[in-house]
């Protein structure tokens, strides 16, 4: 008799529940459309020819080791982390009032800021976008914090619920801490407007909300770093205190390495050095300190100019492709006479179209296409290429027709 013989099965995860399915399935024409991971035209796992570049060197260096790093990290990686999202000519770099810590990529972060703020801040609740990345609540609620939701995306439009965004968090406690998405937002691929970026922004520290921006796709959403770093920008340039949870995992295609930051920007630089000090006293039981390799791939690409540049056309280069499949799902849709308005196709951003597909449409494309997707409608346009394209709308037009 097992001690653990009690123990119920516990559920997939949804998201990756969703491949498991996809790999049990026999058919030739199977279609993964669940995965949160880039692949290329032929449908294959990308490593960029820069990661491939930068690993070669830090293997040819005879002088590396493999000691621990320090708590928080590489700090090569963790100043050069900051400047990509915050911009190289940030005042608040500058003024050394941004502590930032290596972390283990997006989620890692996301943990570690929450764990902090549940420790040191004096208001626990965070309010989440709904709907939003299915971890987010559990992340928060495990790192000790109470987790609220915020309007964020209106079925009728398929595009924000700006005024609802707004009375909610209008009527949000002071303190509260927000989290928002930086661009790119997951599921939906609905982003703020810079003219609504900046209501939200007054409105928030017109009541001391305080921001955790969830940065995942830099450069991903729109080809450009600095255009999807807008929005954390806006709310650093106005002085005011900021979290934001970096990932590497899609704009580097890093996803295994686990490589990400958290940096918290502080009114001042004698907060941000004590803030760091307690950042440490959550990392250190928690996993002691991070990897090494990843950073390592990350410092070596971001400190090189010639590396870097080439980072951003293969960064661009896979934005791109992804714009051109929604593109072409949306151009195979109206030849196809498919009932329905689908700009919404064209108009969201980022690696998701959140199609308005309901469970039953979709697992309806499940058994019968062998399309594979989350129940709610969202579809991974990375997993999509010009070979798959027609096999899609046809599932879509029978789905709705
Ligand atoms: N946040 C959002 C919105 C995401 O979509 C993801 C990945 O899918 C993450 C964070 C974290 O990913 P990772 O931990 O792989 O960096």
């Amino acid at each position: 008799q097992s001690v653990f013989s009690h123990i119920v099965r516990a559920p997939e995860d949804p998201i990756l529940g969703v491949t498991v399915a996809y790999n049990k399935d026999t058919s030739p024409v199977k279609l993964n459309l669940g995965v949160g991971a880039y692949r290329t035209e032929e449908g294959k796992p990308l490593v960029l020819n820069v990661v491939r570049k930068a690993e070669q060197l830090l293997v040819n260096d005879r002088s590396r080791i493999k000691e621990y790093l320090p708590i928080v990290g590489l700090a090569d990686f963790n100043k050069l982390s900051a400047k990509l999202i915050l911009g190289a000519d940030s005042p608040a770099i500058q003024e050394n009032r941004v502590t930032t810590v290596q972390c283990l990529s997006g989620t890692g972060s996301l943990r570690v800021g929450g764990e902090f703020l549940a420790q040191h801040y004096h208001q626990r609740t965070i309010y989440i976008p709904q709907p939003t990345w299915g971890n987010h609540p559990k992340i928060f609620t495990l790192a000790g914090l109470s987790v609220k939701s915020y309007r964020y995306y209106d079925p009728a439009t398929r595009g924000l619920h700006f005024q609802g965004l707004l009375e909610d968090l209008g009527s949000a406690p002071s303190g509260a801490i927000v989290l928002l998405h930086a661009c790119a937002h997951n599921p939906t691929g609905v982003d703020p407007t810079k003219d609504q970026w900046e209501q939200i922004r007054r409105l928030m520290r017109s009541k001391g909300l305080l921001p955790f921006f969830d940065s995942a796709y830099q450069g991903f959403a729109s080809g450009s770093l600095d255009i999807d770093a807008q929005s954390v920008r806006m709310f650093v340039a106005d002085g005011g205190e900021v979290l934001v949870a970096q990932s590497y995992a899609k704009n580097m295609g890093l996803y295994g390495e686990r490589v990400g930051a958290l940096s918290i920007v502080c009114r001042n630089a004698d907060v941000a050095s004590r803030v760091e000090s307690q950042l440490k006293l959550v990392i250190r039981p928690m996993y002691s300190s991070p990897p090494i390799h990843g950073a390592s791939i990350v410092a070596t690409i971001l400190k090189d100019r010639n590396l870097y540049h080439e980072w951003t056309l293969e960064l661009k280069a896979m934005a791109d492709r992804i714009i051109r499949m929604r593109q072409q799902l949306f151009d195979a849709l109206r030849a196809k006479g498919t009932p329905g308005d689908w700009s919404h196709i064209i108009k969201q951003i980022g690696m998701f179209t959140f199609t308005g597909l309901n469970k039953e449409q979709v697992a309806f494309m499940t058994k019968e296409y062998h399309i594979y997707m989350t129940s709610d409608g969202r579809i991974s346009m990375a997993g999509l290429s010009s070979r798959t394209v027609p096999h899609l709308t046809d599932a879509i037009h029978a789905a709705v027709t």
